[in-house]
């Protein structure tokens, strides 16, 4: 079956190649598929021979172990890859980079989404995430998400009002999201423009872009912001060999260069006892922990 797969195959492929963190042991097998197809034939393997089943989109949101992933990881960036636009509605595949739907909406002077810009995301990453910001997340404007079951079959979900929670979207366990129908609405290209070039620019100057990280690390407690405990706590700029707590937003941790992921994983125990014994808050994790 995975002979069948007209993408890529790897073996021992290090997984820090493939996030934002530039963390991440061997994955045994991985593929980048290059259509529903050749997603099928993985899933239809794993299946098959009992392995786990891991998807990665962009890597921008994931902290993968020293020691790596056991069983299949597929790699949907890059693979279905198009977005379409029907009246005031986007048809986008589970691969299409969110900035480019964004931009490509702009050009069409269909707006609503620009509010997510910045945010380094596949569709299918920002679906499962519900990438967003204090301006809204994907999920107000998901009218349906198309996903694959683990038995090869296609599935469409129309989310309700509680399908979608702060970072994210409880769909069936174990599918894969493989697209999704976005609600946009009317803006004139220069607003948007406009709106654009402010919100990066507000990200410039609060995030440690130049440097690798997989974005916030801590969900924001209610009512309160993970950063604010993280620097009140007196841990801006704390390391751990080559892990760092941002000294330019507290709630990121930046990798200066050979960091581990059991490194990062000391920054945040650590954080997590500090910020508990300083205000009593439990502070829990955005970034997705997977592997060994
Ligand atoms: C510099 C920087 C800034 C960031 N700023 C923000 C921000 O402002 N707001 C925000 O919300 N996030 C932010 N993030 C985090 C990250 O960009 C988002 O979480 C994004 O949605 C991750 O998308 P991805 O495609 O990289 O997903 P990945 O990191 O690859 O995966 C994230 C999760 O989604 C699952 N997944 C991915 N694709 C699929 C699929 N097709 N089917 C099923 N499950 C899937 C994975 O299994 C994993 O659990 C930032 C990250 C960085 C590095």
């Amino acid at each position: 079956m995975l002979g069948e797969i007209r993408g890529e195959v790897r073996f021992k492929e290090p997984l820090s190649f493939h996030t934002s963190l530039r963390i991440g042991g061997p994955a045994d097998i991985f593929v980048m598929p290059q259509d529903i197809d050749d997603i099928r034939h993985a899933l239809l393997f794993a299946e098959r021979e009992q392995l786990p089943v891991a998807i990665i989109g962009g890597g921008n949101n994931l902290l993968i172990g020293d020691r790596g992933m056991r069983g299949v990881v597929l790699k949907l960036e890059g693979c279905l890859g198009r977005a379409e636009f029907h009246g005031e509605e986007a048809v986008a595949g589970a691969g299409v980079s969110l900035s480019a739907l964004i931009r490509e909406a702009a050009a069409l002077n269909l707006g609503g989404v620009e509010c997510l810009v910045g945010i380094p995301a596949t569709i299918g990453g920002a679906l499962a995430m519900n990438a967003g910001t204090h301006d809204g997340s994907i999920g107000d404007f998901v009218s349906a998400a198309y996903f694959l079951h683990a038995d090869g079959t296609l599935g469409e979900f129309k989310p309700g009002a509680t399908a979608f929670t702060y970072r994210s979207f409880h769909f069936p366990e174990g599918a894969v999201l493989v697209g999704c129908r976005l609600r946009l609405h009317r803006r004139p290209l220069a607003e948007i423009q406009k709106d654009i070039k402010q919100r990066l620019k507000s990200k410039k100057a609060t995030q440690p872009l130049a440097l690798a990280s997989a974005g916030c690390v801590w969900k924001n407690p209610p009512g309160d912001f993970a950063g604010r405990l993280v620097e009140k706590a007196g841990l801006k700029g704390k390391r751990i060999n080559g892990a760092e707590i941002s000294a330019k937003h507290a709630n990121f941790i930046v990798n200066r260069g050979g960091a581990t992921a059991a490194d990062v994983r000391a920054l945040m125990d650590l954080t997590r006892e500090r910020v508990h014994a300083h205000f009593g808050v439990t502070l829990e994790h955005e970034i997705r922990i997977i592997g060994e």
